[in-house]
This record gives C-alpha cells, sequence and structure tokens, in this order.
C-alpha cells in the first residue's frame, strides 16, 4: 500500500537511545455487548500504524472450542473467512486483511479449541516432560507461544491481539490471562484497549457510562488495566463523557477515544485519524510517530461516497435470517467486494437479500428477478434452497440479467445448464442426491472416505490454488493473465465425464486447475456477463485492490 518507507521503519527497532526496540501488543477486548465493530476499530488502528511505518499484524482470538471456524453455522457465527493456507477463521481475519491490504498466515488466527489440541498433542508426546499440565499456566502460555510466533514470523513491530467476545464471559478468561502474564513480563511492552459500549436510551436522550464503568471493572478483576478505552456509540462522545470515563474507569483523559457510528467501515480509520488516536498509541508507547500517508486510503473512501448512480444487486442465499433479523453477515466478503468493485466504478451499491427458499413457493414467478441489474448466488452447503436457486438460476441466465455465481453458485449453473440446454434433465450434484444417475457435480475423489467417515473438520479442498485461463474468454479478459491464484473452500467440484459434452452444448470452462484437472471457472457465453468461480474471488478483494471479477461484473451491472 505504502510505497515510501518512513522514520520509523527506517530505525527499526531503535529506541531513541539507539537501544534495541523491544515488540509491542496491543491487546483489544470488548465491553457490555458484542457487535460493536470491535473488528473494525482493531483494523483501523493497525491500518493507521502500518501507515505511519511501523510493520504491524493483527491476530484473532476466537474463545469457541471449535479448532477452527469451519464447522461453525454461518447465520451465528458470520462468514467463514479463508486464508491463503487454507485455514477456515473468523470474518475478522478478513478485515485485518482488506485494511492491512496484505494476506495474513494461519499462525494469527486461534481458537480455544486450536490451543488445549496443541497442549494436549505436546503431553501425549511427552513434550511436558512428566509434569502435571495445568490450565494455567500451560494453556495461557500456549496463548503466549502462539502471539510471539506471529510477532516474529512477520518481524512486527506492533501485534495487535483481538479478543473475541466481551469481558466477564467465562469462555475468554485464559486469553485475558495471557495478556496478564505478557504485561507483568514487559509492562512498557504491553497495552489493553477496552473497545465499549455506550448507550443513548431514547427514553433519557443522554449517552450512559455505567455500563463501560462496569466493564472496566470487570476486566480489573483479571487483572488488568484499560490504557485506552474506544468508546463505542451512535453519536461521539462529549467532553463530559469522555471525563466521567477517565475517572471512573482508571484512564488518562486523552486515551478516551470517541468512535460514534459510520456508515461506511473504511472511513472508522479517518474519524480515527482525525482524533490522532495512532499517534496518541504511539506516545503512550514512547514511540516516534513517523508520518502518516494514507492518500489513498482517502482516494478509496471519496470514490466510495453515495453517488447517484445505483446498481442494484440481488444476492440469493439461505444464510440471512436469524428470528426475525435478516443478517448480511455470512456473506460480508462478498458484500465488501461488491461495495469496492462499486467504489472503483463510483456507483453505488444498493445491495438486497433474496432468500432462495422463496424461489421454491407456488407464486414465485411473481418474484421479479428484472429489477435487478445484477445476481450472485454465493456460496453454500446441503440441499435447502437448491431448487429455488436452480429456478433463480434459470431466468437469470435466459432473462440475459448479470450473473455472478460462487463456489456454490458455480456448480448450480452448471446443473441448471445442463437440465435445461444440454437436456440432461436428472442432472445434479452428488452433495444433494448421492444417488443421481448424472452426477454433473460429484464428490472430489479424495473426499469421499472423507464424507464416508464423517471427518468433516477443516477436510475441504482449502486454500489458494493455481488456475489457469484460457485464452479469449471473459474470464482472461478481466483477470488480463494467463495464471491466477485463488481461494477454495467446497468438497464437490465438476465432474469431468460431461466436460465435452457441455461445451458441446456451448458451456465454456474458462479456467483450470493443471495440477488437480478440475475446472475452475464457467462461463455462458452471449450473454451480457455469466460466470462463476470454483473457488471464492471475495476473499482477495481490498478496497485498494478490487477483484477483477467483481469489477467487471458490476461493470456488465451498470450497463443495464
Ligand atoms: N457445497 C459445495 C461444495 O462443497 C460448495 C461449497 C461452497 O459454496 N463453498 O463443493
Amino acid at each position: 500500500m505504502s510505497k515510501q518507507r518512513k522514520q520509523p521503519k527506517n530505525q527499526k527497532k531503535k529506541s531513541s537511545r539507539g537501544q534495541k526496540q523491544t515488540p509491542k501488543y496491543i491487546f483489544v477486548v470488548g465491553g457490555v455487548m458484542s457487535g460493536l465493530g470491535k473488528g473494525i476499530a482493531t483494523s483501523s488502528l493497525g491500518m493507521l500504524l502500518q501507515q505511519r511505518g511501523y510493520e504491524v499484524t493483527m491476530m484473532k482470538i476466537d474463545p469457541y472450542v471449535n479448532v477452527d471456524a469451519g464447522t461453525m453455522n454461518p447465520v451465528e457465527h458470520g462468514e467463514v473467512f479463508v486464508l491463503d493456507s487454507g485455514l477456515e477463521c473468523d470474518q475478522d481475519m478478513g478485515n485485518y486483511e482488506r485494511f492491512l491490504n496484505r494476506s495474513l498466515p494461519p499462525i494469527n488466527y486461534m481458537t480455544t479449541g486450536m490451543v488445549y489440541q496443541t497442549v494436549i498433542d505436546r503431553e501425549r508426546q511427552m513434550g511436558y516432560d512428566g509434569a502435571c499440565v495445568q490450565v494455567v499456566p500451560d494453556i495461557p502460555n500456549e496463548v503466549i507461544r502462539r502471539i510471539r510466533h506471529s510477532q516474529s514470523e512477520a518481524e512486527a513491530q506492533i501485534t495487535l491481539v483481538e479478543i473475541g467476545g466481551t469481558v466477564g464471559e467465562y469462555e475468554n478468561l485464559l486469553f485475558l490471562e495471557a495478556a496478564r502474564m505478557m504485561r507483568l513480563e514487559s509492562p512498557e511492552d504491553v497495552m489493553i484497549m477496552l473497545v465499549s459500549y455506550l448507550p443513548v436510551p431514547s427514553m433519557l436522550g443522554e449517552m450512559k457510562t455505567k455500563p463501560t464503568q462496569h466493564a472496566s471493572r470487570t476486566l480489573n478483576g483479571s487483572g488488568l488495566q484499560a490504557d485506552f478505552i474506544v468508546g463505542r456509540s451512535e453519536q461521539p462522545l462529549d467532553e463530559i463523557r469522555k471525563s466521567k470515563l477517565a475517572t471512573l474507569c482508571n484512564v488518562h483523559a486523552d486515551r478516551v477515544i470517541s468512535a460514534p457510528d459510520s456508515e461506511n467501515i473504511y472511513e472508522v480509520p479517518l474519524i480515527f485519524e482525525d482524533d490522532n488516536v495512532s499517534e496518541r498509541v504511539l506516545n503512550a508507547f514512547q514511540l516516534p510517530s513517523g508520518t502518516q500517508d494514507i492518500a489513498a486510503w482517502k482516494g478509496y473512501v471519496t470514490r466510495s461516497k453515495k453517488d447517484e448512480r445505483q446498481v442494484r444487486i440481488g444476492i440469493v442465499g439461505k444464510y440471512f435470517y436469524s428470528g426475525e433479523y435478516a443478517l448480511g453477515d455470512a456473506y460480508i466478503s462478498v458484500i465488501e467486494a461488491i461495495k469496492h468493485a462499486c467504489a472503483h466504478h463510483r456507483v453505488t451499491p444498493k445491495i438486497e437479500w433474496l432468500n432462495s427458499e422463496d424461489f421454491e413457493e407456488e407464486d414465485a414467478s411473481l418474484i421479479d428477478l428484472q429489477m435487478y441489474d445484477g445476481i450472485i448466488v454465493p456460496g453454500g452447503f446441503g440441499s435447502r434452497g437448491i431448487e429455488g436457486k436452480l429456478q433463480a438460476i434459470r431466468i437469470i441466465r435466459e432473462q440475459k440479467i448479470p450473473y455472478f455465481g460462487l463456489c456454490y453458485g458455480m456448480q448450480l449453473a452448471i446443473i441448471e445448464y445442463a437440465r435445461n440446454v444440454a437436456g440432461i434433465s436428472d442432472a445434479h450434484t452428488t452433495e444433494v442426491d448421492p444417488s443421481t444417475s448424472e452426477p454433473v457435480i460429484d464428490v472430489m475423489a479424495e473426499q469421499a472416505q472423507i464424507v464416508k467417515e464423517n471427518q468433516l473438520g477443516g477436510t475441504m479442498r482449502l486454500g489458494a490454488y493455481n488456475c489457469d485461463i484460457h485464452p479469449r474468454t471473459l474470464a482472461r479478459r478481466l483477470y488480463q493473465k494467463a495464471h491466477i491464484s485463488e481461494r477454495h473452500r467446497h468438497r464437490y467440484e465438476v465432474n469431468n465425464d460431461y466436460r465435452e459434452q457441455l461445451e458441446e452444448e456451448g458451456l465454456v470452462f474458462s479456467g483450470f486447475n493443471p495440477d488437480w484437472n478440475l475446472i475452475e471457472m464457467a462461463e455462458v457465453p452471449h450473454h451480457p456477463f455469466f460466470l462463476g468461480t470454483q473457488f471464492h474471488p471475495e476473499f482477495l478483494s481490498r478496497p485498494l485492490a478490487p477483484h477483477p471479477l467483481f469489477k467487471g461484473f458490476v461493470r456488465a451491472a451498470m450497463n443495464r
């Protein structure tokens, strides 16, 4: 992102007295409730420190016992983000990558399950030399080992560690304990940032600090004192609220940060910077503040400002509803990728959820897909809503509405094409119908046994794989490259036995993995835009590097 390297980097790891600078750590913890945008606050601060010339890395701790996020239901836990390495992790890792404009290694994500698994494996291999292995200190010690490993792998001068959940929860105690132990060892190198909520109850019309005071005291109960408090609220914190928090939470007045709601998450770093947040953090560590270089970021935010021109994009999915509430969290990278591409073209996206099951109702024909400038069918699993998605794809293909299928969205587009164009009326995926007579989409050979044995955690085809792109295809025109690498998360694939027949019927397979002999992209020609990818391009789209396929899709939507 930043070409020109700034002062702190050059005098790398040397303090003003010429001694070697020790690595610094910022633990970000939550107060009062979840969903405050702790990940965005962490990402924003990390990006700002990086743009002041520091080597920065960011870690996420997920307190769940799940060994990774791959087995978690996206409705409850949000999107499963995938790293190059193939690790399935929390969506915040996606935010970190988008804000740092850089891919992160798997050591930067941990769960309770992962930590315990390592400790237990080590114990089984006599790694503790006969000692009693104890929850404290052996579990926090393993947490600390991972944090230090991540720091040294990145040679980070500043490592931000976000602890999931809120203080006071049983689940994250051992991670707070790790922070406490690190702080005890070198108090000047470890800082605690409490991101907390300040409600403005409508019947009072006043911003209340009490819940945050309680959160701060709860944090004290874990042996930790916040150095910074980030006050999340609808509105900016005024001086009265700031000084209350300072006195009652035992924090310097200039270390209370106001973080009001922002419609555009990419604006948060700019709000922070107006308030000198990164400089204040560096001052607290007694580090030089360097010169800030966020021109490119500001440029992005300007481009993403609301424009009169709109594109209306429908996302057909099934992971939207939590009770009465429709949430987009399960598809967050898709949404962000659309936004990046729209900012590039300077149009405003209007994104709407289309419940795939609605297409299975009797009055489905009433759903007017023509209203949309483009439709995306994103990744998914299982059989619920599948016939509905297939119905929708047929209409989209026939009515020449721009279509972008991601993973399952590509597989289903191929099934639809096989059924309705190639005349293979029983075409299906063995994921939905294991005994189908026409397995156009079939389980990958090495996956069959895994499925049989139900060893489903962390065993899909995951992470970055190479793809060759055929010339004279839409994909090649958009990427402007013959070889790419993209991230995957799937068990099923296009059955090569049907390849020739589908090609004869006009389907174009534009992307291909040479090492595994797998189809990675498919297109319908003579259509404004009809493209499917076996991989997830959304994971690599970044504000400062919008994804070429999303750019192409949004361009086609604008042309409608
Ligand atoms: N369920 C499909 C598979 O496993 C698609 C996966 C996805 O969309 N991520 O292959």
